[in-house]
């Protein structure tokens, strides 16, 4: 029988209402002290580290960790008390590769040559593709279909290879971990290094009866149109992640994620400035001066607007509320109109005249400050 078990909190040196944040550090902190590849042969902190690593894949898992609270080690390893005492998956052989998963999310991989275990869970790869949309359509969202040729589980054997009926044999040589140690004598002493199982080609299995569809490879190129909800307010060049919808993932690791990056079309007359939409309106000598009821393109359509009297062009107005949409979905940017005035061309003989009559009679109360201020005293005299 094995020695008495010590409670998790208490290897990871935490108190039971501890965080997860207050988990997690408390066992990187073990778990570097401790990592095998750190003491060669120690077989001390081997067993520190195999037990903190129990530990932690036990507190760290909201689920695990209820049962753990509620029943002890009975309620997290089905072994418990039995035959198998001191179980779960941290009998036998110290493993490195049951640890390279966790390792890898920890420090990068790159711990200790982090091999991580050639046949565990790996999530399915990224699939990335564009989408374009119209001004309106990135204003106030849009369903989109995109088109995209994926990896997915067989249909048939749902991933397993295997024809129905039938299971694969976990592989003899590897005993599922697909890689095998190989130890090379050199003049430098022994070195051990990984290999991918030669048997099962790293796998870890080995199917006996491939699955007739896709011949024991588990996976299928699927075509698929996928519906994509493009929120509004969303601006070019954003991209959207639908999480699932990527590549099938490996070994029963989770599918990747499709990634729609969108590029919003130029508008004819608006342009986008984060929330806000801007554009120009011409407007004439005559509305300028004497004032003028105008339409206004919004993108919620034509509003009405009054532009007063002696509006210069260049003037900005706003319109509270007609921008861009906010991606939050609370509120919504202002739109803001530049004017400018548009000279008549091409007079008439008497428009020319009517124009230099009317000339005539302007003096310096028809002009603002601005005038003063750039002719300065020349115009004065
Ligand atoms: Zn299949
Ligand atoms: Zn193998």
């Amino acid at each position: 029988m094995a020695e008495q078990k010590r409670d998790y909190y208490e290897v990871l040196g935490v108190s039971k209402n501890a965080s997860d944040a207050d988990i997690k550090r408390a066992y990187r902190k073990l778990a570097k002290e401790n990592h095998p590849d750190l003491h060669p042969g120690d077989k001390a902190c081997e067993a520190r580290f195999k037990e903190a690593n129990e530990a932690y894949e036990v507190l760290s898992n909201p689920d695990k960790k209820a049962k753990y609270d509620q029943f002890g080690f009975a309620g997290v390893d089905p072994n418990y008390g039995g035959a198998g005492g001191y179980g779960g998956g941290f009998t036998g052989d110290f493993d490195f590769g049951d640890l390279g998963d966790i390792f890898g999310s920890f420090f990068g991989g790159g711990f200790g040559g982090g091999q991580a275990r050639r046949n565990g869970p790996v999530r399915g790869e990224t699939i990335r593709t564009s989408v374009s949309i119209s001004f309106e359509e990135a204003a106030f969202g849009c369903e989109k279909e995109v088109v995209i040729e994926r990896t997915e589980n067989c249909s048939e054997c749902g991933g397993s290879g295997c024809a129905k009926g039938t299971t694969a044999e976990v592989c003899p040589e590897c005993h599922g971990n697909g890689t095998t140690q190989v130890r090379r004598q050199t003049p430098m002493g022994i070195f051990a290094t990984t290999q991918t199982c030669p048997k099962c080609g790293g796998r870890g299995k080995i199917i006996h009866q491939p699955c007739p569809k896709c011949r024991g490879v588990g996976t299928e190129r699927r075509s698929r149109t996928i519906k994509a909800a493009i929120p509004a307010g969303i601006d070019n060049g954003q991209t959207i992640s639908l999480r699932g919808q990527g590549h099938a993932g490996r070994n029963g690791g989770p599918a990747g994620d499709l990634h729609i990056t969108v590029t919003v079309r130029p508008h004819e007359i608006f342009r986008r400035e984060g929330n806000s939409v801007l554009c120009e309106a011409p407007i004439s000598f005559v509305q300028a001066a004497l004032g003028a009821e105008m339409e206004i393109p919004t993108i919620d359509g034509k509003v009405q607007y009054s532009i007063p009297e002696g509006t210069q062009s260049g003037t900005v107005f706003r319109l509270r509320g007609k921008g861009i949409p906010n991606l939050n979905g609370k509120g919504r940017g202002d739109q803001f109109v530049t004017v400018y005035v548009e000279t008549p061309r091409n007079l008439t003989a008497e428009q020319r005249e009517a124009l230099k009559k009317f000339g005539e009679t302007l003096g310096e109360t028809n002009y603002g400050e601005e005038r003063k201020g750039f002719f300065g005293k020349k115009r004065r005299k």
